[in-house]
């Protein structure tokens, strides 16, 4: 078969070259267990919640349907059909009938009875049965994988090394990319800043994704070359082709090498002034990996990966313990903590929230305020973890004063409730992430100890660009004059306060970006541990004076493309041609 070139988002960089792994979305693995007698009451009601669970979820797939135009409409009959099917008897009761009977557990007892209902439908001959038969599969599944736990389908670890392709992959399955002996992979949806993306970043695997119709192109066992710095797949690419990427990858390997040789040199500019570079981390243990890196400290540990894919919200016990480890894993650098942000693409299983929020609701402060127990919990785990150091601690999509004050007067209830197990000094900080928080940056500054830019989510609600959304990605650019400039606004408010300002947004590694960054004044960058020595590199070709009056020009400018092309020739003059491979 023919080679296949498709071109889509580059979402991690490097080069990988492996045989395609087709992620089957069908597949769950079904665990098996006998049961004694004591253990069927609890078993029965753990299906009756999770059958509780699909129900809710279809109901409310019905509404957004049916909330739609009108072509969509007939959809919402068939989620009907759905609905009622949980009601079946032969479904429920006869699953609950073999847990008792059979001493099994209820994701067992489940699969058999699919199984058996399939096949009376499939006896009956008639392609109406059928059809049915697919929805009994889909039904059962969404009851399993409630029973499971799983938002995301599990990935099949087993096997050689191999490349990865998916319609998408959570960033869940991505972080269990690490256990699979994964060599890169490739999607059809998701962007760049997408926490996907983030997390292939963080764990080094070169990725490419919002690459269309992309599965159907491959069969397993295909080659398959991703090339996560351009953003290309290449199927089924021949001799000659592979040659080439081959030659590419290991001149890849060789620039990080040396960057990687770099890392105790300071980041400092041709004329003297330095940077702090920190790791931004989603895992206790990257903790390790930033100081291997040469990160100064943590400026951003995103610590709502600690309550995704599991069952049971981690407990104050639990977060403490994690917490001061991650702070003696470091000292005497710092720790920021940035309680959890989570909603949107990151949900909490175990709160409720199953199905994927709008970037514009429920999310990080907004859904800590309003389930006050989990936070109060996480906040007395932060306080208590850092009771013999400084605890940093800042809070995500700080909209204006007012959220603030609610957040810190929480922060100061659970310190009074914990008594004398707090530590004597906490820096509280806040997120400079919302176009409202711009506006307000002044009146912010007053009332914490330091901001911290996160130009993700900035880029996405200043342009109005869903950051997980492929169609729209191409829009998506940090050199819109709107985004320089709010990030100046932001600078300037700091300063005028005296507070610290630093940027934890994927703005902060973008290669081409570092000589605006330092143009505009920032002094601390915070990222994945992996860009910390291409980042310093940079810095030490470009001077801070130059840097400066680019960004002065830049502020001018009327188009990104412009302000894009300007620091590129800077770029190309000062750095040269190996950042292309980044
Ligand atoms: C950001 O929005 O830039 C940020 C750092 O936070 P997150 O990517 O986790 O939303
Ligand atoms: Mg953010």
């Amino acid at each position: 078969m023919r080679t296949v070139r498709r071109r889509g988002i580059a979402a991690s960089p490097g080069i990988a070259i492996g045989t395609a792994r087709v992620v089957d979305r069908q597949k769950i693995k079904i665990p098996k267990m006998r049961l004694s007698a004591e253990d069927i009451e609890p078993e029965v009601n753990r299906l009756m919640t999770a059958i509780d669970e699909s129900r809710r979820q279809l109901e409310s797939a019905k509404t957004a349907i049916f909330n739609t135009r009108e072509p969509h409409r007939d959809h919402s009959l068939i989620l009907e059909a759905h609905l009622l099917m949980l009601e079946d008897e032969l479904l429920v009761k006869g699953t609950v009938s073999l847990i008792g009977d059979e001493l099994i557990n209820a994701e067992w007892a489940l699969v058999q009875k699919i199984d058996e209902i399939k096949q009376i439908l499939a006896d009956l001959g008639d392609d109406y049965f059928k059809e049915r038969a697919q929805d009994v599969d889909f039904v059962g599944n969404r009851v399993l994988r409630n029973l499971l736990g799983h938002v995301t389908e599990i990935i099949d670890a087993q096997g050689e090394p191999c490349i990865i392709i998916a319609e998408n992959l959570s960033p869940v399955e991505t972080t269990q990319l690490i256990e699979t002996p994964v060599l890169g992979f490739a999607t059809e949806v998701g962007t760049r800043t997408s926490h996907t993306a983030i997390m292939a970043q963080a764990l080094g695997i070169p990725a490419v994704v919002g690459v269309e119709r992309l599965a159907e192109r491959i069969k397993a066992g295909d080659t398959v070359i991703v090339d996560g710095s351009h953003g290309e797949v290449i199927i089924r690419p021949d001799d000659e082709t592979i040659d080439d990427y081959s030659s590419q990858a290991t001149a890849y390997e060789e620039l990080e090498k040396r960057l990687y040789a770099s890392r105790e040199e300071p980041a400092v500019t041709t004329d003297g002034v330095e940077l702090s570079l920190l790791a931004n981390i989603e895992f206790p243990g990257e903790a390790v990996m930033a100081i291997d890196y040469g990160a100064e400290g943590i400026g951003l540990y995103r610590t709502e990966f600690l309550y995704l894919d599991r069952r049971e919200l981690p407990t104050e016990e639990e977060q403490c313990r994690i917490y001061n480890t991650v702070i003696k894993t470091l000292a005497p650098r710092t720790v920021v903590f940035r309680t959890f942000d989570l909603g949107a693409d990151k949900l909490p299983t175990q709160a409720g929230g199953r199905n994927a929020e709008s970037a514009l609701g429920l999310r990080a402060i907004r859904f800590g305020l309003k389930n006050r127990t989990i936070f109060k919990t996480q906040l007395k785990a932060l306080l208590r973890g850092a009771r013999d150091a400084t605890l940093h601690i800042m809070f995500p999509m700080i909209s204006g004063v007012g959220e603030l004050r609610q957040v810190k007067s929480l922060l100061n209830q659970a310190a009074q409730e914990l008594g004398d197990e707090v530590p004597s000094e906490v820096r509280v900080g806040c997120m400079i992430e919302l176009p409202s928080a711009i506006f307000v940056a002044d009146m912010l500054a007053k009332e914490v100890d330091f901001f911290s830019i996160g130009t993700n989510d900035l880029i996405q609600y200043s342009l109005a660009i869903d950051r997980g959304n492929d169609s729209v990605a191409y829009l998506y650019t940090p050199f819109h004059p709107s985004v320089l400039r709010a990030i100046d606004t932001t600078i300037k408010a700091a300063n005028h306060a005296n507070i610290p300002v630093s940027m934890c947004g994927g703005m902060a590694s973008e290669p081409l970006l570092v000589p605006l960054l330092v143009g505009l004044g920032l002094r601390t960058l915070s990222m994945a541990p992996g860009s910390i020595p291409m980042v310093r590199s940079i810095i030490r070709h470009i001077s801070s004076e130059e840097a400066e009056a680019l960004t002065r020009q830049s502020l001018e400018m009327a188009t990104a493309t412009e302000i894009e092309r300007l620091i590129s020739d800077y770029m190309d003059q000062k750095v040269g041609l190996d950042f292309q491979l980044l």
